[in-house]
C-alpha cells in the first residue's frame, strides 16, 4: 500500500499542498476528484518525486526515497495529464520508452504484447506517428507506455480531457480492466460521475487540502457537489 503523510509541496516559495495524508489501498482505485487549481496534478507530481516536497511518502510501511528514478523502479508510474506522447516518434516507439525501468527492460516484448491486446488499436497503427493520433488514441498510447514500466501503481492523470463521451466510456473500459489485473490505480478526474463509476475510495481536493475522503459506495453525492462548488 502506498500512503502518504503530512504531505506538502509546491512551486518555489508557493506552497500548494497542505498536509495531505491519505493511502492508496493494493488493488483498488482510488479516485482524487476536485475543481481546477485543487492541487490534484501537483501531489501526482510530488508522490513522483518530480517536485520537493515534506512529509511521507512510503510504500509497504518503508520510506521512500523521493527520486523519481527509485519511485519508478519501486513501481510508482504516471500517465500524465495532457497524454505528453512524442509527436514525431511512432507509437511502437513510444511505447518502449516506457521499457525503461531497470526492472523491466528485459520484459519488453512480453509487456508489448499485453499492450497489444488491451489496446488492439495500437497494434494497428504501431508505425503510425503519434502526432498525427486522435485524442483517444493518444491516452492509449500514454496509458499503453504506463504498462509497460510494469506498475504496482499507475498514476492516472485526468484520462477523459479533451475527450468525447463514446471515448471516454472506452478508456475507462480499460482502466477497469487493469483494475481487475491487480493494478493498484490512482486517477484524477473531474468528471465526478465518472469517477465514482470506477472508483474504491473518493478523496475530494480543494485549495490544496482534503475536504473529504469515502468510499466510493457511501459516497453523498450531493455533499461533494456542495462541497466541490462552494466557494472559498
Ligand atoms: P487542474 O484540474 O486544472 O489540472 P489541479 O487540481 O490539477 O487542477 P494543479 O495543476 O495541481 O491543480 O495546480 C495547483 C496550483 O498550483 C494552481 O494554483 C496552479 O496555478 C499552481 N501551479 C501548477 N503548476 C505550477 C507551476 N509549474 N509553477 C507555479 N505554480 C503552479
Amino acid at each position: 500500500m502506498l500512503e502518504v503523510r503530512q504531505l506538502r509541496a509546491g512551486y518555489g516559495a508557493i506552497n500548494v499542498l497542505w498536509d495531505i495524508s491519505l493511502g492508496f489501498p493494493q488493488g483498488e482505485l482510488t479516485a482524487i476528484v476536485g475543481p481546477n487549481g485543487a492541487g490534484k496534478t501537483t501531489l501526482f507530481r510530488a508522490l513522483m518525486g518530480l517536485i520537493p516536497h515534506q512529509g511521507e511518502i512510503r510504500l509497504d510501511g518503508r520510506a521512500l526515497k523521493a527520486r523519481t528514478w527509485d519511485l519508478l523502479e519501486a513501481g510508482l508510474v504516471m500517465v500524465p495529464e495532457g497524454r505528453m506522447v512524442f509527436k514525431d516518434m511512432s507509437v511502437e516507439e513510444n511505447l518502449s520508452l516506457g521499457a525503461y525501468p531497470r526492472r523491466c527492460r528485459n520484459a519488453r516484448a512480453r509487456n508489448l504484447e499485453r499492450v497489444y491486446d488491451l489496446f488492439p488499436r495500437l497494434k494497428e497503427r504501431h508505425r503510425q506517428l503519434a502526432g498525427s493520433l486522435s485524442g483517444g488514441e493518444a491516452q492509449m498510447v500514454a496509458m499503453g507506455r504506463g504498462m509497460m514500466s510494469e506498475p504496482r501503481i499507475l498514476l492516472i492523470d485526468e484520462p477523459s480531457l479533451g475527450l468525447a463521451p463514446v471515448i471516454v466510456k472506452e478508456v475507462f473500459s480499460i482502466i477497469r480492466r487493469l483494475k481487475s489485473e491487480g493494478v493498484t490505480i490512482a486517477l484524477i478526474e473531474q468528471n465526478t460521475h465518472i469517477a465514482l463509476s470506477v472508483a474504491d475510495h473518493v478523496h475530494l481536493m480543494r485549495s490544496g487540502k482534503l475536504l473529504l475522503s469515502q468510499k466510493a459506495e457511501k459516497v453523498d453525492l450531493e455533499r461533494l457537489h456542495d462541497l466541490y462548488l462552494a466557494r472559498e
